[in-house]
């Protein structure tokens, strides 16, 4: 990869020849050539400054499981960030031998306080600031202060005075960013900025199919800049603003339960565990019809023409011509998924996990080009709980027959009964564009059709179409995502390298692993006391739970 070169305020005049070595981003261990082991991997280098010829190296080192507490000449700086003195001259051949002389990168950070359950501002201050103060990188950090806040600073951003725009929150204020970006005159600018997101939410699926679960894994990755692309998904419908998806679109069960849960927002990842199970419990069919593309029609991505309007809000895409007319059939190639008057949930996927606990599937990768659909149209409870308990962390559940799949190009889905005004295209009921979890409410979500999910924020329930913008964006990645070409060992690497580095940071503090401890019983006492209420609520609506439930079976 071609590093760019050093200029301006680096140069010194005391040590001209060495100073472009003073921010070096790479693996430290300068005397062992890294291999293709995890732990060797994970141990990479900050930054490193010189002084009195001796070059300081700042490190995160991981030695499986626990990180090891390395003894003279290195010394901790902080709990997990060491450093090392060590010879210019070896530092310097080791560090060329490896080419990896970056420009420090100007970094925008975005922390949601408001993110899972409100960790984002301790995660920051505990494990971001301290390692990007040993970085050399020049950071400027800003609160969102209120829900979409995200959207309006991706799209005032100067982008000439940004190289990477990262976040600390769950998948949603990544969703924020990548809308406000995509939205701007200039999409086609800054649909090139790399964005980043420091896992501090309750789904965080993006980050832990990257591999980055950890916040620590996650901060040195941004600090190296290794970046990958990312599919982008394009949704429209008729009259309103495009929206655009990095991780899912879904609609029915699945997208009642993540949308319904953020009143358990308290309980963590746990809350869509909690909210999964309720909808289950009271299992509702959605009707509408879908339409596909079939893959080897895919859609070749946006229209970018330089006959377009330079006031044109975001990438156009191909087929948007079916939104006019809300009541026809999409043309040829455009076939209709066989004859199904309802279903009960439909997932479109782009990465491998719906949420850090989720490992829903391993055949989606981050750039592949393709719309992954999985869908259902069982409504009986008794068929659909057991695969869920049992496969919905292992992958297996795709595999099961109550799941259908379809590799596509194009989605067109139209919800509600025919003749009934239930899509809203046919009656303006909805907001105007993408409404949040808190306007979930006014949208009455318990009303059919259900509502659409889009990386976890509701969207209005109408005539929607979704096409693929592939490649779209560039994500960063930590330093292992390119080695493996094989996507399916890659899977399998991210999965043990975060597991090794989720292990590693449990053990990394005794007093953070006890306070975990009684965070993680506290949680338990909470769920229980919460399916308690729960069903406790279900009673005094009179029994039209259990009604239903012996009604399913
Ligand atoms: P989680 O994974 O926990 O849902 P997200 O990053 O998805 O975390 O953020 C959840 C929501 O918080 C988003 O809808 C976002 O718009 C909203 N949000 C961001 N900043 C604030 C804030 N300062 N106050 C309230 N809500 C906010
Ligand atoms: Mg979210």
């Amino acid at each position: 990869m071609q590093r760019p070169q050093l200029t301006g305020p680096y140069l010194s005049t005391s040590w001209p020849q060495l100073v472009p070595y003073s921010c070096i981003y790479g693996y430290i261990a300068p005397d062992q050539v890294p291999t293709e082991s995890a732990h060797q991997e994970l141990n990479v280098l900050v930054n490193s400054s010189l002084q009195d010829r001796t070059v300081t190296i700042y490190y995160v080192e991981f030695t499986s499981p626990d990180l090891k507490i390395v003894s003279s000449p290195k010394t901790a700086t902080t709990d997990f960030i060491f450093e090392q003195r060590i010879d210019v001259q070896r530092f310097m051949a080791v560090a060329k031998q490896r080419g990896v002389f970056p420009r420090p990168r100007r970094i925008l950070l975005l922390v949601n306080p408001n993110g899972g359950v409100g960790r984002a501002k301790t995660i920051k201050e505990s494990v971001v600031r301290p390692m990007l103060e040993h970085s050399g990188l020049m950071v400027k950090e800003q609160y969102t202060e209120y829900g979409r806040h995200a959207i309006d600073i991706a799209y005032k951003v100067n982008l000439e005075e940004l190289d990477t725009l990262a976040v600390v929150s769950g998948d949603g204020v990544l969703h924020e960013i990548i809308n406000g970006l995509l939205s701007r005159p200039d999409w086609n600018q800054s649909r090139r900025l790399p964005i980043s997101i420091i896992p501090a939410g309750s789904g965080n699926a993006i980050a832990t199919s990257l591999g980055t679960r950890s916040p620590v894994v996650a901060t040195l990755a941004l600090i190296r800049g290794e970046t990958a692309r990312l599919d982008i998904f394009s949704l429209s419908q008729r009259n309103r603003p495009r929206i655009y998806s990095m991780l899912l679109f879904s609609w029915g069960m699945m997208a009642d339960a993540d949308i319904e849960s953020d009143r358990y927002r308290w309980l963590g990842p746990l809350r869509f565990d909690i909210a999964g199970f309720i909808r289950m419990i009271r299992l509702r069919r959605y009707p509408g019809k879908v339409y596909i593309l079939p893959p080897q029609h895919e859609s070749p991505g946006p229209i970018i023409s330089s006959s377009h309007p330079p006031d044109l809000k975001g990438p156009a895409v191909q087929h948007e011509s079916l939104l006019k007319h809300t009541q026809e059939e999409p043309p040829s190639p455009w076939k209709q998924l066989p004859n199904m008057p309802f279903y009960s949930m439909m997932l479109l996927l782009n990465c491998m996990f719906v949420g850090e606990s989720i490992y829903f599937t391993d055949r989606v990768r981050f750039n592949d080009g393709i719309m992954h659909v999985w869908y259902s149209c069982e409504t009986r409870f008794w068929r659909i709980v057991l695969p869920f308990v049992l496969d919905q962390n292992n992958g297996k559940l795709v595999e099961r027959e109550l799941m259908q799949y379809v590799k596509c190009g194009g989605l067109l889905i139209v919800p509600g009964v025919e003749g009934e005004p239930n899509d809203s295209t046919t009656h303006e009921i909805v907001h105007p564009e993408l409404v949040t979890s808190d306007s979930a409410k006014q949208l009455n979500i318990h009303q059919k059709p259900g509502v659409f999910d889009v990386d976890g924020e509701v969207m209005p329930t109408a005539r929607t179409l979704i096409e693929i913008l592939p490649s779209f964006m560039d994500i960063v990645v930590p330093e292992w995502f390119h080695h493996k070409q094989d996507q399916g060992e890659r899977a399998d690497l991210a999965r043990q390298k975060t597991e090794i580095v989720m292990k590693s940071a449990r053990c990394h503090r005794d007093r953070e692993a006890k306070a975990s401890k009684i965070m993680e019983a506290a949680m338990l006492l909470l769920a229980m006391a919460a399916i308690v209420t729960t069903y406790a609520i279900f009673f005094s609506e009179g029994f039209q739970v259990w009604a239903g439930i012996v009604r399913h079976i």
